[in-house]
């Protein structure tokens, strides 16, 4: 269950998916901590029920002030519940911060590594200077976790970064030994990304190469390298293995001539604002069999219906 606790940021990204008029200062009224404290307590009964993860989002929730206070509150309320929380990861390059948050039990972290060089990281988040805070964050959270923890790099997939993702897959390789895994995310056309569709909108064709090649290249390497927000015909089949099934149902859909694709079943479909903004074009049908599939079961079926590929022959 998804919470919202800032419309605040201290990056300015340009292909951030929420709207331009999120970011306002002064409105920050549902944000108060006893706001928060009673919006997660009016869901007690569904997280205690169904021990699902509370997800903190924003906005960057670390610049909350009471962030802490509120990670520890929600972990003594609903000890069974992961706490997944979305991150810059900007505030974790002060020690203390870093040692507070990491003494909090059943953690999930996902730290936005969007750039490489000093260069790409302040051209992409719109902020000087946050590329070593960014570095020495994620170092601390490896340097402070324990094997309750769970923490990851996330990559927004944009035009400014499509042609580098080697070395950037490179550099968090060398970088930060001790993650859970490593993500690469097609941008999402919605809030401010689709207001910048000219900057940094891409194609799924666009990319198709590039990302064959790192995940290729750097899947020997790095253990669980993913790939989320790709329809299964927009990726070689030796790469499905990599693709999750992210986006929840009411943000994507299968256009008609997808009824005919022989792979529906374990494909995501397309973002709804794709199809709005760049269309259904590129998008095949698969009408062959692209060979045998190790699928998983249960739940993780929903998520990764495909675990590993057989044979690796493209249509
Ligand atoms: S044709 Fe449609 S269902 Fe088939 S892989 Fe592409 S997007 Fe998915």
């Amino acid at each position: 269950m998804e919470f919202c606790i800032t419309n605040r940021c201290n990056n300015r990204c340009v292909m951030c998916s929420n709207p331009a008029e999120f970011n306002n200062p002064r409105d920050s009224r549902a944000y108060g901590y006893n706001q928060l404290i009673k919006r997660i307590e009016d869901c007690a009964d569904r997280l205690f029920k169904s021990r699902e993860s509370i997800n903190l989002t924003g906005g960057e929730p670390t610049i909350v002030p009471q962030f802490v206070q509120l990670l520890n509150w929600i972990r003594k309320e609903f000890p069974d519940n992961e706490i997944v929380c979305v991150s810059n990861g900007r505030m974790f390059a002060y020690d203390d911060f870093a040692k507070k948050v990491l003494a909090v039990e059943n953690l999930k972290l996902e730290i936005a590594m969007h750039g490489h060089t000093p260069a790409l990281y302040d051209e992409i988040t719109g902020v000087k200077g946050g590329f070593p805070q960014a570095v020495q964050g994620l170092k601390n959270i490896l340097r402070f976790r324990n094997d309750s923890h769970f923490v990851e790099t996330r990559t927004v997939i944009i035009k400014q970064n499509y042609k580098k993702l080697d070395g950037l897959l490179e550099f968090i390789y060398k970088s930060f030994r001790g993650l859970n895994a490593v993500v690469l995310i097609f941008h999402e056309l919605e809030g401010q990304c689709g207001d910048h569709l000219k900057r940094v909108g891409i194609t799924y064709q666009d990319v198709e190469s590039e990302v064959a090649k790192s995940i290729r290249k750097w899947a020997v390497k790095i253990n669980d390298l993913r790939l989320y927000h790709f329809p299964l015909c927009a990726l070689p089949s030796d790469l499905w293995p990599h693709a999750w099934r992210t986006l929840p149902a009411t943000e994507v859909s299968f256009p008609k001539k997808c009824s005919t694709c022989l792979y529906k079943k374990y494909c995501m479909g397309i973002h709804n604002d794709y199809l709005r903004l760049i269309g259904d074009k590129e998008f095949e049908p698969i009408r062959s069999s692209m060979g045998a599939f190790k699928m998983s079961r249960g739940q993780d079926f929903i998520y990764h219906p495909i675990v590993a590929v057989k044979n690796t022959s493209k249509s």
